[in-house]
């Protein structure tokens, strides 16, 4: 399972700052994750709560932000949100469209104690 594996490397990541903070417990981890990753959400929240844990993720409370994706035209320098890799410009109908946004699946921010 995709989700699984991605949850199992934001806990290590998050832990290994923890560790270098000398953090007791994680309060909170935010994510933001693009409509546009491949992220399936229900699987990613299925992961966050089910994925097997270190006693410092008790009580983390796992926020997702999810991300609407945006493309800029690079005839027209448009930008617009989109719901798929290949939108053609709104405004001139170039196809010649890059993804600024919407394929990111990072960790916005995390608090402990
Ligand atoms: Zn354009």
């Amino acid at each position: 399972m995709h989700e699984l594996s991605i949850v199992m490397n934001i806990l290590n990541t998050v832990e290994d700052n923890a560790q270098k903070h000398k953090a007791k417990e994680i309060k909170e981890i935010e994510l933001e994750v693009g409509l546009l990753s491949g992220v399936e959400f229900s699987a990613l929240d299925f992961a966050l709560n089910n994925a097997p844990k270190s006693h410092i993720f008790q009580k983390t409370q796992f926020k997702v932000l999810k991300i609407q994706a945006l493309a800029k035209c690079n005839d027209c320098l448009n930008e617009f949100e989109t719901s798929n890799y290949a939108t053609p410009c709104p405004r001139c109908q170039s196809i010649k469209t890059t993804l600024i946004k919407g394929n990111e699946l990072r960790i916005k921010s995390f608090s402990f104690d």
